[in-house]
């Protein structure tokens, strides 16, 4: 039997393409009506469903069609179409669903044979309900999604398969019809690790469109004063239009809008006539472009690189088909990008190879992706430890031993949290659950090793485990990047701005669970030693009192020299007992002191 093939699929706002390996090569199959991308619409007639090409040629005249459901994706929204006759509501997961479906259907007819596995893209600041809505999508279509890859992870693939010699740090610029995402990748052996992404969800090739929607309404209004967005029709006929001149801006200096019997108004039947210059419409949409910069320098920033360590940029999506898109990236990096990829099928041959790699076809090839943000556990006085920082490369694992923070406390509970603060304010809690059975011990003896397991697509495990007695629990968290790149910028920026603040807090906090281990161990001792010398009683009473109000009144920084003051009688006093203690021959076996907080790391 022929070894399975697993298809890779680039599932696209407008457009979807679906590439395979066929031995070294990748191909990008053919649609039935011979096009090599497939508009990303659905739509029924007279009962029938349709897919691509027909759907899209009807979209403006037939309302019961759906465009670019992968907006949807992630959301509870449902889309409500007409199936004969009957109004029907379908989820965006079943409509993707459709699209997957066709594309499978010709992709097995191409093939020849059945295809039950691919490989799915997604932009690279999709968050966890979006790639799990992808995968439920793959399943109603009969397809076991074995991998969900980033969209400009893919690109970088496909661009370096055949590089794998070289050593290179690349840029890849993926603008879409509603996406843009930026990721900067280092190739070296046939390793592929994302160094850091960065992007904004909301901007895209539809943001161009609308600014010529825009143009031509104002335009009504002022030569006709005709208010044409109230016209739905109109409306959809207008933003085809609008398309369609963008595009044809990218390859002429100018286009004509030609819009016969738009509406019909008050004196007569709308006709438009527009001619709209690409200079105009560059100075239209210039902020448009520059919205693109920022992502791009926190990119390299975050990668701790510079515009000149870059050895290629590639662009990816139909919108960096736009010469401004082209021009503010090649001013901005000092580098013009490769010209070399086709920017609409980049992403599906990369995802192909990725399936490739995935079922044996290609070797020493290594994708090593990133986690967002960092990932830790709350501990005493609500201070994080961070465990895995954000934009390590995944799948990834680190354990650190932790203790408990009362006397004979036998259930420790792990807080799982998402975020960059040092205090809990202010992250995602992703989760939490305990650990019992910790045999009785002081506060800071047992040994509880908590372990962070993230794996090749985001899915987090968490475990914590006594290290004497082995027992263990553990959490497995399906979301730790449910979060949308706003958030995540947000929760970064927020960090920033609070670091100081939270410098502040995590001191003040820390001094005070200090303190308070201090106070607990003289009351025991005060309880303890029966014969302790009355002297000796008052004093240690008298200091807790004053420690006692000094936290009270929150004197954190008189509390710590009082703390020094003490702790430095404690060790002097401890230290002539035990040479008093020598010099009478006695053993003294004293335990070292107890320490409530991380004692390795590995
Ligand atoms: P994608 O999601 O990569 O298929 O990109 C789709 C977006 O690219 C849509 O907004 C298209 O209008 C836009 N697009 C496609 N071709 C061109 C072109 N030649 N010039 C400008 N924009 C284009």
């Amino acid at each position: 039997m022929a070894k399975e093939k697993i298809i890779g699929i680039d599932l696209g706002t407008t457009n979807s393409v679906v590439a395979v390996m066929d031995g070294k090569e990748t191909i990008v199959l053919e649609n039935p009506a011979g096009k090599r991308t497939t508009p990303s619409v659905v739509a029924w007639k007279n009962g029938e469903r349709i897919v691509g090409e027909i759907a899209k040629r009807q979209l403006e005249t037939n309302p019961d069609s759906i465009a670019s459901v992968k907006r949807l994706m992630g959301t509870n929204e449902k889309v409500k179409v007409k199936v004969d006759g009957k109004e029907q509501e379908f989820t965006p997961e079943q409509v993707s669903a459709f699209i997957l479906m066709y594309l499978k259907e010709y992709a097995e007819k191409k093939v020849g044979s059945k295809i039950e596995k691919a490989v799915i893209t997604v932009p690279a600041y999709f968050n966890n309900d979006q790639r799990e809505a992808t995968k439920v999508a793959g399943k109603i279509a009969g397809l076991d999604v074995v991998r969900i890859i980033n969209e400009p992870t893919a690109a970088a693939l496909s661009y370096g398969v055949d590089k794998k010699d070289k050593e290179q740090k690349i840029l890849v610029y993926d603008l879409g019809g509603g996406t843009f995402d930026v990721s900067i990748l280092e190739l070296s052996e046939g390793t592929f690790e994302v160094l850091a992404t960065s992007g904004d969800n909301h901007l895209g090739g539809d943001d161009w469109d609308n600014v010529i929607v825009d143009w031509i309404k104002d335009k009504i209004k002022k030569d006709n004063n005709f208010d044409v967005s109230k016209d739905k029709m109109a409306m959809s006929r207008l933003k085809e239009a609008a398309e369609k001149a963008k595009i044809e801006l990218s390859g002429s200096d100018s286009t004509t809008i030609n819009l016969p019997f738009l509406a019909i108004t008050d004196n007569g039947p709308l006709n438009v006539e527009l001619e709209l210059k690409r200079s105009d419409f560059e100075k239209m949409t210039a902020n448009l472009v520059d919205r693109t910069r920022k992502p791009i320098m926190d990119a390299l920033k975050e990668a701790g690189l510079k515009a000149s360590d870059l050895d290629e940029v590639l662009l990816v999506g139909g919108s960096t088909r736009i010469p401004a898109v082209q021009k503010m990236v090649e001013q901005t990096l000092g580098k013009a990008p490769n010209r070399t990829i086709n920017p609409d099928e980049v992403v599906a041959i990369g995802a192909a190879v990725q399936g490739g790699v995935l079922a044996g076809d290609v070797s020493d090839v290594l994708l090593l992706d990133v986690t967002p943000l960092t990932l830790g556990i709350v501990t005493e006085g609500d201070i994080i430890a961070p465990l895995i920082k954000r934009n390590t490369t995944i799948p990834v694992t680190k354990s650190q031993v932790f203790s408990t923070a009362a006397d004979n406390q036998t259930e420790v509970s792990i807080v799982v949290v998402q975020g960059e603060r040092e205090v809990l304010e202010g992250n995602k809690v992703l989760g939490q659950f305990n650990l019992s059975g910790i045999d009785p011990a002081p506060r800071g003896v047992p040994q509880i090793e908590v372990s962070f397991s993230i794996d090749v697509n985001g899915i987090t495990t968490v475990t914590a485990k006594d290290k004497k007695n082995n027992k263990e629990a553990t959490i497995t968290i399906q979301n730790s990047t449910r979060l949308s790149d706003e958030e995540i910028e947000k929760m970064v920026k927020d960090a920033e701005a609070h670091k100081e603040e939270d410098q502040k807090r995590k001191e003040e906090r820390s001094t005070i669970i200090r303190a308070e281990s201090l106070i607990n161990m003289m009351e025991k001792s005060i309880t303890d030693s029966k014969d302790m010398d009355p002297k000796m009683k008052e004093q240690s009473e008298k200091e807790i009192a004053t420690l006692k109000e000094m936290i009270e009144k929150k004197q954190i920084e008189e509390l710590k020299t009082k703390l020094d003051q003490i702790e430095q009688a404690a060790s002097m006093y401890a230290n002539q007992q035990a040479n008093k203690a020598a010099t009478e021959k006695e053993d003294d076996n004293n335990d070292g002191p107890i320490k409530a907080e991380v004692e390795e790391e590995k």
